[in-house]
This record gives C-alpha cells, sequence and structure tokens, in this order.
C-alpha cells in the first residue's frame, strides 16, 4: 500500500540538514510546542493560509472564492476569521499575486520520491542525499519508514531531524532505514520543557538514551540556543556532561536562535514572542568550547572541536 503523509513543504538544495547537498521533507505536525519556533506552520497536521499582506493588490478574488465567507474588510483592513476556515485552499489559488499560501498537503510516497529523485546526481556529487524534518517526522511513523525505504531502495542517504517527544517504538521502526539521526535536546533543566519547550523532558532525554544504544549509525544531538532561555554555562554545561556519557554520539551542534519567523507568525495571525533574543557569536564561542571539553562539537565554521585526548 502506497502511504500517504502530511506535508508543509519539500526544499531542495538544502545544505544544513546534514552532510552534502540534500532535499528536506517537511512534515506537519509537531507535538512540543517551543515558544522560539521557527517554522509555526510546522505545529498543527491541518492545512492553515498564510497571509503577506504586503502582496496584497486588493483584487477581491479571495472574497468571491470563499464560500464560507471567512476574508473579510475589518476598519478597512483584509483579515481572515480564523475560526471559519477550513484550510481548503481555494482562495490561495485563486490569488495570483501570492499573498495568500496554503501550508499543509497530503501527498503519497511516490509523490515525494519524484520530487527526491530530480536531485540525485547533486546527492552522488556532494555526499548528500534527503532528510525527514517537520514539524515532528516520527509522529507519521508509516509515512516516514515507507519514504526511508524507498530512499534507501535508490542508494540514497537518508538522515532524520526529531524533538524525540514519541513513544521510542515510533523512532525504533525508523533507525534500520536511516544513516544518520540529528536529535533535538533544547534544554536540561525541568523549567526549560515547563515553560519553553512544553515537552515531555522524561520522555525525550530517555528516548536519546535508548537511541545511542539501539542505533548503528551517526547521532548527532543539536540544541537551539535561546536567550534568556538556554544561553547559560549551567544549562549547555549540564546537556554536554550528559551527552559525554552516551557511547555513540558522532557530534554536538549548537544553533543560534533566530528571530526570521517572526512573517510566518504575522501571516498566519498568532502572537510572536518578543522575549527571546539572539546570544552573540561571542557567547556561541564560549558555550561550545564548554561543550567541547566534554564531546566532539561540530559548527560549520569553525569544524570539528574535540575534547581533549580524544
Ligand atoms: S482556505 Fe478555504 S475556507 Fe479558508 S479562507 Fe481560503 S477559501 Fe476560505
Ligand atoms: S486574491 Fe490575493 S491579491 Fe487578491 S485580494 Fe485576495 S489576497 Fe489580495
Amino acid at each position: 500500500m502506497c502511504q500517504t503523509g502530511t506535508l508543509f513543504d519539500v526544499q531542495r538544495f538544502a545544505v544544513h540538514d546534514g552532510p552534502g547537498i540534500r532535499t528536506t521533507v517537511f512534515f506537519k505536525g509537531c507535538n512540543n510546542r517551543c515558544a522560539w519556533c521557527h517554522n509555526p506552520e510546522s505545529l498543527l497536521v491541518r492545512p492553515q493560509i498564510e497571509f503577506y499582506p504586503d502582496r496584497c493588490i486588493g483584487c477581491g478574488k479571495c472574497f468571491a472564492a470563499c464560500a464560507l465567507g471567512a476574508h473579510a474588510l475589518r476598519a478597512g483592513a483584509h483579515s481572515i476569521d480564523r475560526a471559519k476556515c477550513t484550510g481548503c485552499g481555494k482562495c490561495a489559488e485563486t490569488c495570483y499575486a501570492s499573498a495568500l499560501t496554503l501550508k499543509g498537503y497530503r501527498a503519497t510516497v511516490e509523490q515525494i520520491m519524484e520530487q527526491i529523485l530530480a536531485d540525485k546526481p547533486y546527492y552522488e556529487q556532494s555526499g548528500g542525499g534527503v532528510t525527514l524534518s517537520g514539524g515532528e517526522p516520527a509522529l507519521q511513523p508509516a509515512f516516514a519508514r515507507e519514504l526511508l525505504i524507498a530512499c534507501k531502495r535508490e542508494g540514497l542517504h537518508t538522515a532524520i531531524q526529531t524533538a524525540g517527544n514519541v513513544p521510542f517504538e515510533h523512532l525504533k521502526e525508523l533507525l534500520p532505514h536511516l544513516d544518520m539521526v540529528m536529535y533535538d535536546v533544547k534544554g536540561f533543566a525541568p523549567s526549560v520543557y515547563q515553560w519553553h519547550v512544553h515537552g515531555d523532558r522524561e520522555r525525550i532525554l530517555d528516548n536519546l538514551h535508548r537511541l545511542d544504544e539501539a542505533f548503528t549509525g551517526a547521532l548527532a544531538v543539536r540544541t537551539p540556543v535561546v536567550g534568556p532561555v538556554n544561553d547559560t554555562q549551567e544549562e549547555i554545561g549540564a546537556i554536554a556532561r550528559m551527552l559525554g556519557e552516551l557511547k555513540h554520539l558522532r557530534y554536538y551542534q549548537l544553533m543560534p536562535y533566530h528571530a526570521l519567523g517572526k512573517a510566518k507568525y504575522d501571516a498566519l495571525d498568532e502572537a510572536f514572542e518578543e522575549s527571546y533574543y539572539t546570544p552573540s557569536p561571542e557567547r556561541m564561542t564560549q558555550l561550545e568550547d564548554l561543550a567541547a571539553q566534554y564531546v566532539t562539537v561540530f559548527n560549520y565554521t569553525r569544524g570539528f572541536l574535540r575534547p581533549s585526548g580524544k
């Protein structure tokens, strides 16, 4: 049976989602709610309309296209009644100015493979491949598994980016078809999970240790470094010390927070959390140097930083 999955994007020529040139497949739906998420369109499984008013030419076609009357003028401004919108996408189909974009669609493994295979020569030349990302790809394990099997049948390198807040069995059934797992650890203190990630800390950390036992491919751990939440020596030091106990970690990567997702929050009529900030380059260097006392750290500019004696 050909599985279908819910996605919100497929990006070609990705160079920061694993080795080489890759195609990244973005799954829609996540069960964490990281308040700094730069892909707010990834969180809900259902399709959503993004509206970019600066592109709108006021043609009114979307008003006519929406049978539910979700487009309205309020105080002279074009707005979408999100309670009425079912995400059918008909308004976006009529918008030639691309002010409306439907985020979320169903696709079969065959349809995604057609896109993936278009760039096979680039993967072969660069040592690249395919990365499943999101959202949380492990929340759609049957679709993810069939997609990975199809990739391996073509001899492609496969990777997944996961936040790990899933039953371990979801991850386990993907492992035989994966060359690389990029696992997010967003903090160590329980308060980071309680107030910012809104995910199950114990399950996430437990799954990481179980992965370390079960996975024979490359295991990388990544932390988005977000001021003022986890840009401290206490947080990054605690994570790095925990990672130092793993047997099969290939490397640890620290990724500075950025606020580039703000436009998407506005386009979805969702609140953007303004209190986070990007740690300075000097701060990132200090934190990487600290982590490198315990584990191998990877940075695209600095390369691999290894603990002394390793
Ligand atoms: S996606 Fe469908 S329901 Fe929502 S505003 Fe557009 S036409 Fe209306
Ligand atoms: S169809 Fe697009 S350009 Fe026309 S009014 Fe609607 S959003 Fe604006």
